[in-house]
């Protein structure tokens, strides 16, 4: 294992469809380590797989990793000394790579056509062995490089024949190695296929593409989901076979359901769940709260906090701590977290924040306004938007009233007060809590009620409810030409 050399990590997702939440965990993880180490993260797009490229994928990457603030050292848009960061633009090297390990022994060229493959698949089938691999036992008995002669494979090559080149993977070995999350991990090599590295269309498989660049890129630690685990002993005889030293491994657990078994789409979708990164940015998730969110999501600091910045999680991260089980995801700790990182923000990017979510409702407030609102329902939120979403009065007159607040809170004598009311206010100097408070109070006493008399009404009709923040500050939020004219539309709707 290569102990001592520079640290150097990848993210390396497949372009097929939208970054799971999963995959950003896996950057995540890489990036921590990364800066942690002082070493690089590194963006590799593995995109051989062109049956399963997906135009829109590369794009949805990159916004997340901008979106959350996971910085590229080297990469498509990085650069850097391993140029290209595209394995479809490293094509020719792989052909080369697999040829050398053909010409080493350790891989052999297969000629078998689909129907052979099926063929040798019914004719070797039996009880014990009802789907036969194509492995020590069966590769003598197809049309390979290692059962026909050299002239006729030489011949067969000249032809321009379809062929895969596949690994010769040793019979009834243990292979084991190390895992830093995972500790000792052995596996039967009887197990497995004799994988192909190339395929017919002259494109690499995603395991030789995949140990060829780690190894060219100088990737130092592989940290990466728990289903590429049963990948990792093809990965280490290719390494083997090569003469490379196998980078230091990392499997991270699996993502758990809340109902247990691994967090599918479908599962997820049912639960109101969602699995994609661009969805919690499109429901209004802070970046900072997801990714908080996802490092515990499998990581432990080894202390009591919750809550951390990108630069804290990078400060407390160590691959020692990542547990070897899998995480239920849980949606009531990630809001949670949420209301956490959105108290947190400076006023100056809360009210930004704020700004944009309520023109995106077509609301476009002042910022006086916009802070008045802010500072009246920020305790009271998980979500940035349900400042403006749980709280549409602010920017719109109420159609309707609370009932219950009606009946129990509007008296015969309520109309009158509110129309003294707006009317003290329409002539007041200001418009800040102070006066509003002194004027209902003045109100108040002049006719001789209990300032909730005027206070309840007040409510009902400025804002459409019996309940929310402090119903001065509420008015001044909702600001002095909607209250008046809120409080004359109520007292003629409700007499
Ligand atoms: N391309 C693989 C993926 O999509 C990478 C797995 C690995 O990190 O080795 O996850």
């Amino acid at each position: 294992m290569a102990t001592d050399s520079p640290v150097r990590v990848r993210f390396a997702p497949s372009p097929t469809g939208l970054l799971h939440i999963g995959g950003l965990r896996t950057a995540l993880y890489n990036y921590c380590f990364a800066r942690k180490h002082d070493g690089a993260f590194i963006l590799r797009i593995e995109d051989t797989d062109r049956a399963r490229y997906v135009d829109a994928a590369e794009e949805d990457i990159r916004e997340a990793l901008e979106w959350t603030g996971l910085d590229i050292d080297e990469g498509p848009d990085a650069g850097g000394p391993h140029a290209p960061y595209y394995q479809s633009e490293r094509k020719e090297a792989y052909r080369t790579y697999a040829e050398q390990l053909v010409e080493d022994g350790h891989a052999y060229y297969a000629f078998d056509t689909e129907d052979e493959l099926d063929a040798m698949r019914a004719s070797l089938a039996t009880e014990e062995n009802p789907n036969p691999k194509y492995d020590a036992q069966t590769r003598t008995e197809m049309r390979n490089s290692l059962t026909l002669s050299d002239a006729k494979v030489d011949e067969l090559l000249d032809a321009g024949a379809e062929y895969v080149i596949r690994l010769k993977v040793p019979q009834g070995e243990k292979i084991h190695f190390e895992d830093e999350v995972r500790g000792h991990v052995s596996f039967d090599a009887s197990g497995l296929d004799d994988q192909v590295l190339l395929k017919s269309d002259g494109m690499p498989t995603y395991h030789l593409a995949n140990v060829v660049d780690d190894h060219r890129m100088e990737i130092s630690h592989v940290i990466r989901g728990e289903e590429w685990l049963s990948s990792t002993p093809k990965h280490i005889l290719m390494y083997r076979a090569f003469g490379w030293d196998v980078p230091t491994l990392a499997h991270l657990p699996l993502i758990l359901s809340p109902n247990g078994g691994k967090l599918s789409k479908r599962d997820a979708d049912e639960m109101g769940i969602p699995v994609f990164v661009t969805d919690y940015k499109e429901a209004g998730y802070e970046p900072e709260a997801l990714v908080n969110y996802l490092a515990l999501l499998g990581w432990h600091p080894g202390d009591d906090r919750e809550l951390f910045s990108l630069d804290e999680l990078v400060d407390a991260f160590s691959l020692d701590r990542v547990g070897s089980s899998g995480t239920q995801f849980d949606a009531d700790k990630l809001r949670w977290i949420n209301e956490q990182h959105l108290r947190e923000k400076d006023d100056a990017s809360l009210l930004e924040r704020v700004r944009d979510v309520a023109a995106a409702e077509g609301y476009t407030p002042s910022d006086d306004a916009l802070q008045e609102i802010i500072d009246l329902t920020l305790d009271r939120v998980q979500m940035a938007h349900e400042i403006v979403t749980d709280n549409r009065y602010f920017f719109e007159d109420p159609e309707t009233y609370e009932e219950a607040g009606v009946e129990k809170r509007w008296k015969d004598d309520s109309a009158d007060l509110l129309l003294a009311y707006a009317d003290r206010l329409e002539a007041a100097d200001a418009f800040d809590t102070d006066t509003v408070e002194r004027e209902l109070r003045d109100l108040a006493d002049a006719h001789d009620v209990g300032a909730g008399r005027i206070i309840h009404p007040a409510r009902l009709a400025v804002s459409g409810r019996s309940y929310g923040p402090g119903v001065f500050g509420l008015m001044v939020g909702v600001g002095r030409d909607a209250c008046i004219r809120r409080m004359r539309t109520a007292a003629e709707r409700l007499g």
